[in-house]
């Protein structure tokens, strides 16, 4: 029995088991955590290419990047359009990653469509109804964040916008949402991931960069997303974090992601999951 009114095909009732979502053979929602990793802008050429290598030798299966980039003030780096988007299709080429980036608004999504694997919309478009029906109607995977004032019902709510227009391929993101505490960028709310595993089918993962705006922090949030049944990571990497054109102070350099990978390996194995 179906008794709210809000969704029902993301819904457990509706279809009980996970939906696993297949890119060139890394599987979402499966047993196996998937990690996205890669900077938070795409700058160039260099900056691309060496964070995909390495994130790829750390053991992440997906590289993120944006190539359109929603900023909070006109005067900031606002990406590099359909270069960013060539220069992620390189990586792909070279690391064999499937690549996923943001999706701003209804006219970019053909051209991006043409370069990446998965789309994502942002936290600042979880509610643009218009562009969630397009991507209804599209046939890659979409990454969906949570806004950052959504709540659950509504989040939920913007996902089964997508699945409705005939896209089942949506992945769920917790990013943090905004509250009074002013020593994190925003409050990452781990609780609704083992919520969201009882509602829906639908795979989640936890982005600990935007949920904290704090490098330290990113370690320490990743175990406690895995042990709390996260599907995956998101994580921003730069090889230089302290020149980053944005996100900087958030983004973990090489190394730090390198050993982050290492160390979820344990919390990974302790809730039954592979990495
Ligand atoms: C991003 O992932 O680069 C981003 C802009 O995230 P959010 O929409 O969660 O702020
Ligand atoms: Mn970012």
């Amino acid at each position: 029995m179906i008794k709210n009114q809000l969704y029902k095909l993301i819904t457990r009732e509706f279809k009980p088991e996970d939906t696993i979502i297949d890119i060139n053979s890394v599987k979402i929602g499966g047993k196996e955590i998937i990690v996205f990793a890669g900077p938070c802008a795409v700058e160039n050429e260099e900056q691309t290419i060496t964070i995909a290598r390495n994130v790829k030798k750390s053991g992440a299966k997906i590289l993120r990047g944006g190539a359109f980039k929603p900023r909070t003030s006109p005067y900031s780096f606002h990406g590099l359009g359909e270069e960013g988007l060539k220069l992620l299709a390189k990586a792909r080429e070279i690391t064999k990653m499937p690549v996923a980036t943001e999706v701003m608004d209804t006219e970019s999504i053909n051209l991006i469509c043409k370069y990446a694997d998965i789309l994502q919309v942002g936290s600042r478009n979880a509610q643009n109804f218009s562009l969630l029906k397009k991507l209804g109607k599209c046939d890659k995977p979409i990454l969906l964040k949570r806004g950052m004032s959504s709540m659950l019902e509504e989040f939920l709510s913007a996902a089964e916008y997508i699945l409705n227009e005939g896209n089942p391929n949506v992945i769920l993101c917790e990013r943090g949402i905004r509250t009074f505490e002013t020593s994190t960028r925003n409050t990452l709310d781990l609780s609704i991931v083992p919520l969201i595993k009882q509602r829906t089918h639908l795979p989640i993962i936890v982005d600990p960069s935007h949920g904290t705006g704090l490098r330290n922090l990113v370690n320490p949030m990743s175990k406690a997303a895995i042990a709390a049944g996260a599907d995956g990571l998101l994580i921003e990497v730069h090889h230089k974090p302290e020149i980053a054109k944005s996100d900087g102070q958030q983004s973990l350099n090489l190394v730090e992601f390198n050993n982050l990978m290492q160390e979820l390996k344990t919390v990974s194995k302790a809730v039954g999951r592979d990495l």
